[in-house]
């Protein structure tokens, strides 16, 4: 069966087009700067030469045609026909509490999607142009949504309320929700299949480290616990988001740096975490490079954002009375193994041993952990797309 996998942004929206039978990608590709000029279309087959399209691209369904176009072009394309894609799976991001795994997309499900607006209001709405759009493009193919927020959906009240006047949580819907859901799902289920055993049996604390990063305790297979919030801004220092801070600081900074709400939110947002810190780049690679031209500063940042996932991970193995397994994925925890052991270092508390060779490695679905470690520690590349393909398939059938 092949599965479209469409996740729309505000401006662009990537794609790829996946054989479920095989699990391979057949193509993929990236629209940007959609209705902002100087739009284009990156279409990569994946057996076939890539290419970029130069293109005015005024709105979500004219990108939709382009890569329609493209999916089906006597050159570039890799099906015959638009009805060799059998359905569509959207990545949307909050379900609220109404979606507690993937559905089959009708008017209701659409209506409650946009009932979860005032919860994403940066997220939803692209996400729903997104799905009108393949509607009327593809009309009569079946279009599933996958959300962000599902997985967390069997968090225990006492984890997800907020300190805050119950009538918050019940009148304006204030409690964690918790994000990147398919990755956690994903990584802790191939987390159990390689160290082989069920996934109902192991107390698995999965990290997700990429520009937007969160860790989640999944106990026995359900997360039971996760560091995004209400909204993904709380936990981790992010690459450009603050993560855990005392809220009361927020007054002070409105107070002196002469910020709106609007602004703030922005400021804790896009200036602060990794960027706001190292007054460099958001990136770790370009620390690195830094650090490496001897600024010491670079090396502060790292630390600090590796504390934080340390108390995490702390916190997580308390929460579950324990942890069997942690597993590392995202742009950061595939591929830096730096990040890793310092996050790890000095967890003697919880006998964790790293095989400081097997760790130098990128990208790889690897153990990491010493044979003699009684926590087993993976890399493990996440894969939400098949994940939303899979989910998009079981559904569809
Ligand atoms: P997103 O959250 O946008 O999906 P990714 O999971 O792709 O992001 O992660 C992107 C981040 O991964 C980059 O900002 C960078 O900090 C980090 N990253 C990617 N490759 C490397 C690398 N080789 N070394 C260190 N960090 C990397």
């Amino acid at each position: 069966m092949n599965i479209l996998i469409i996740n729309a942004g505000s401006s662009s929206i990537k794609y790829q087009l996946i054989d479920t039978n095989a699990e391979e990608v057949i193509a993929r590709g990236l629209v940007e700067r959609i209705g902002i000029s100087g739009s284009d279309l990156k279409h990569i087959p994946s057996v076939k030469e890539p290419l970029i399209i130069n293109k005015d691209i005024e709105n979500h369904e004219e990108a939709i045609k382009l890569v329609l176009e493209y999916l089906v072009h006597p050159k570039y394309g890799v099906i015959n026909d638009l009805k060799q894609i059998n359905a569509v799976g959207h990545r949307v991001v909050h379900g609220g509490e109404k979606f507690s795994s993937s559905v089959i997309i009708t008017e209701d499900v659409m209506k409650a999607i946009e009932d979860c607006i005032p919860l994403a209001p940066l997220h939803n709405p692209p996400n729903i142009l997104g799905i009108r759009a393949c509607q009327k493009v593809m009309p009569g193919v079946p279009m599933v949504a996958v959300f962000d927020t599902a997985f967390h959906q069997t968090m225990p009240k006492h984890a997800f309320l907020y300190g805050l006047p119950y009538e918050d949580y019940t009148e304006l819907r204030i409690r964690r929700y918790g994000f990147h859901g398919t990755s956690h799902y994903y990584i802790s289920r191939r987390l159990a299949h390689l160290i082989g055993k069920p996934v109902d049996k192991l107390k698995i604390i999965t990290c997700h480290l990429g520009n937007g990063s969160s860790i989640t305790a999944v106990k026995y297979g359900k997360s039971i616990d996760t560091s995004m919030g209400m909204t993904p801004l709380e936990g981790l220092i992010m690459g450009t988001r603050c993560g855990d801070i005392d809220p009361g600081v927020i007054k002070v900074l409105m107070d002196k740096r002469d910020l709106d709400a609007q602004q703030m939110n922005d400021y804790l947002n896009k200036k602060c975490g990794v960027l706001g810190l190292s007054q460099i780049s958001s990136d770790f690679r370009d620390l690195e490079a830094a650090a490496e031209a001897g600024n010491e500063h670079a090396a502060l940042v790292r630390e600090t954002y590796c504390y934080r996932i340390k108390k995490y991970i702390g916190a997580y193995a308390a929460a579950m009375d324990g942890v069997d397994a942690i597993a590392f994925g995202g742009g950061i925890g595939e591929n830096d193994p730096g990040i890793r052991a310092i996050s790890l270092r000095d967890m003697n508390y919880l006998g964790i041993r790293i095989d400081q060779k097997a760790n130098d490695t990128y990208g790889k679905e690897i153990r990491i952990s010493a044979p003699d470690s009684k926590v087993e520690v993976w890399c493990i590349p996440t894969n939400e797309e098949l994940t939303i393909a899979k989910e998009t398939r079981a559904l569809v059938e």
